[in-house]
C-alpha cells in the first residue's frame, strides 16, 4: 500500500516509516520541522534501503496539501495513496496550558484541513495519533477502550480528545470513510540500531529521555514528581511501551482496516454501527499498551541496570495535572489486531540509552 505519513520525521512517525518500509508499504513523508530533523528519515533510508520521499509542508495548508495528496497518482484516476497515518501535532503538555490557541489551531485546525484535503483526493482512511490521556483520571485501572473517556487535563489532551469526535461523526456521517483511533499510553525507547530515537528540544518534559540526558552528563538529576501518590512506592505508574511495539501497531491497525473492510460502502449506504455502543463501526479504537505499570522508581531502577550509570535523583512536588496510575488493558488489540507489545522494560531503557549514548546531542550532534 502507498501511504502518506504527517509528521513522518518526529519520534513515533519516523518509527513507523520504518516498520510500514519493512512491511514492504510505500511511504511519502510530510513534516513542517517544528519539532524534528530532516536527518530522521535520510537514517530511516539508510537502515531500510529504501527512498522516502519528503514533502517539507503545515498540515494547515490545504493547498499543500492536497497537492501532495493528490501527485503522482496513476493516469487512471485511481487514488494516489491508501491511507494517510496522522502523526503531525504538538504534543507538550505544560506549553498547551500556556498557548492553548496555538495548540487547538495546530492539532484541531490542522486535522481539519487535512482531513478536508484527504476528501478532494478521495482518501479516505486515516489512522489517527490519540493518547490515554483522553481518559482523564480514570475511575480504576486497567483502563480498556469501554471506559468512558474523561476531561484531560490540559488543552493537549482535549485537542486529542476534539479531533477523535470530530473523526468519528464524520465515519458516522460518511460510511466511506475508515478511520482508526490509535490511543498509546507511554511510548519509550529507540529502534535497535540506536539510529533514530527520541530528540526533544529543549528541556525534556518526559520521564524516559530525561534521564537519558542525566545518564549522558546533559542535566545533573532527575526530579521525581512526588512520591505520596496512592502506588506500592509513592511514584507515579505509567504503562511505557517501546516504540518498535507502538510502531508495529500501526501497521496492524492499517491492515484491519483495509482487509476487513471497514470504511467500504455497505449496500444501505449507512455507516455500520457496532453493536452495543455508538462508536461507528468503521472508526475503531484501540489502545496500545502493554498491560503492566512501572513506577517511576522502577523505571529509574531499570535504566541505571541498562547503563550501567547511576542516575541521581530528588524528589519534587507532584506535577500539575499527573494522575497516580494509568495502564492499559490491551486485550481488544491482541484480539482484533493480533497485535501485543514484545518488548519489556528493560529492552526499552537499553534502546533509549543506546540510542541517546550514540546521539548524546540527538540528530544534530
Ligand atoms: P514529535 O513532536 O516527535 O512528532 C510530531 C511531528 O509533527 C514533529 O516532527 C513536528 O515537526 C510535526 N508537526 C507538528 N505540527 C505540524 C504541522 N502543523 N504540520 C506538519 N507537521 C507538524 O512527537 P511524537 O512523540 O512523535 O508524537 C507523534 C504523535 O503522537 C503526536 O500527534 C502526539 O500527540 C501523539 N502522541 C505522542 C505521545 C508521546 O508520548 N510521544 C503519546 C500519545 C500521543
Ligand atoms: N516524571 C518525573 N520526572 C520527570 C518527568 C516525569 O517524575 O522529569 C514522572 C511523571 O510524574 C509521571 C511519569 O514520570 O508519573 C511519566 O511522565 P511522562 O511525562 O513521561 O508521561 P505522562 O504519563 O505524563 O504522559
Amino acid at each position: 500500500m502507498k501511504l502518506l505519513v504527517t509528521g513522518a520525521t518526529g519520534y513515533i512517525g519516523s518509527h513507523a516509516v520504518l516498520e510500514l518500509l519493512e512491511a514492504g508499504h510505500e511511504v511519502v513523508g510530510v513534516d513542517n520541522l517544528s519539532n524534528s530533523s530532516r536527518e530522521s528519515l535520510r537514517r530511516v533510508e539508510a537502515l531500510t534501503g529504501k527512498a522516502v520521499p519528503f514533502v517539507q509542508a503545515d498540515i494547515r495548508d490545504r493547498g499543500a496539501m492536497a497537492a501532495v495528496l493528490n501527485a503522482g497518482g496513476p493516469a487512471d484516476g485511481a487514488r494516489a495513496f491508501d491511507a494517510v497515518m496522522h502523526f503531525a501535532g504538538l504534543k507538550a503538555v505544560g506549553e498547551s496550558t500556556e498557548q492553548p490557541v496555538a495548540y487547538y489551531e495546530n492539532n484541531v485546525a490542522g486535522t481539519l484541513s487535512l482531513l478536508d484535503a484527504m476528501e478532494s483526493a478521495g482518501v479516505r482512511r486515516m489512522i489517527f495519533s490519540s493518547s490515554a490521556t483522553v481518559y482523564g483520571d480514570p475511575q480504576s485501572v486497567p483502563i480498556a477502550e469501554t471506559t468512558p473517556v474523561g476531561s484531560p487535563s490540559n488543552p493537549y489532551g482535549f485537542s486529542k480528545l476534539m479531533i477523535e469526535q470530530i473523526l468519528r461523526d464524520l465515519a458516522a456521517a460518511d460510511p466511506r470513510w475508515s478511520v482508526a483511533l490509535l490511543r498509546y499510553f507511554n511510548p519509550v525507547g529507540a529502534h535497535s540500531s540506536g539510529r533514530i530515537g527520541e530528540d526533544p528540544q529543549g528541556v525534556p518534559n518526559n520521564l524516559v529521555p530525561y534521564i537519558s540526558q542525566v545518564a549522558v552528563g546533559r542535566r545533573e538529576a532527575l526530579s521525581i514528581f512526588g512520591d505520596d501518590y496512592p502506588t506500592p512506592d509513592g511514584t507515579g505508574v505509567r504503562d511505557y511501551i517501546h516504540v518498535v511495539d507502538l510502531a508495529r501497531g500501526h501497521v496492524r491497525a492499517l491492515e484491519f482496516l483495509v482487509n476487513a473492510g471497514v470504511g467500504q460502502t455497505d449496500p444501505s449506504g449507512q455507516s455500520p454501527r457496532a453493536a452495543g455502543d455508538q462508536a461507528p463501526a468503521n472508526c475503531p479504537v484501540w489502545n496500545l499498551g502493554t498491560g503492566r505499570g512501572y513506577s517511576v522508581r522502577e523505571a529509574v531502577a531499570a535504566f541505571e541496570k541498562a547503563s550501567g550509570r547511576t542516575i541521581p535523583v530528588r524528589v519534587a512536588p507532584r506535577r500539575p495535572g499527573d494522575i497516580a496510575a494509568c495502564y492499559a488493558d490491551p486485550t481488544l488489540a491482541r484480539e482484533q489486531l493480533g497485535w501485543e507489545a514484545e518488548h519489556g522494560l528493560e529492552a526499552m531503557m537499553r534502546d533509549a540509552w543506546r540510542w541517546q549514548r550514540q546521539n548524546p546531542q540527538g540528530y544534530e550532534g
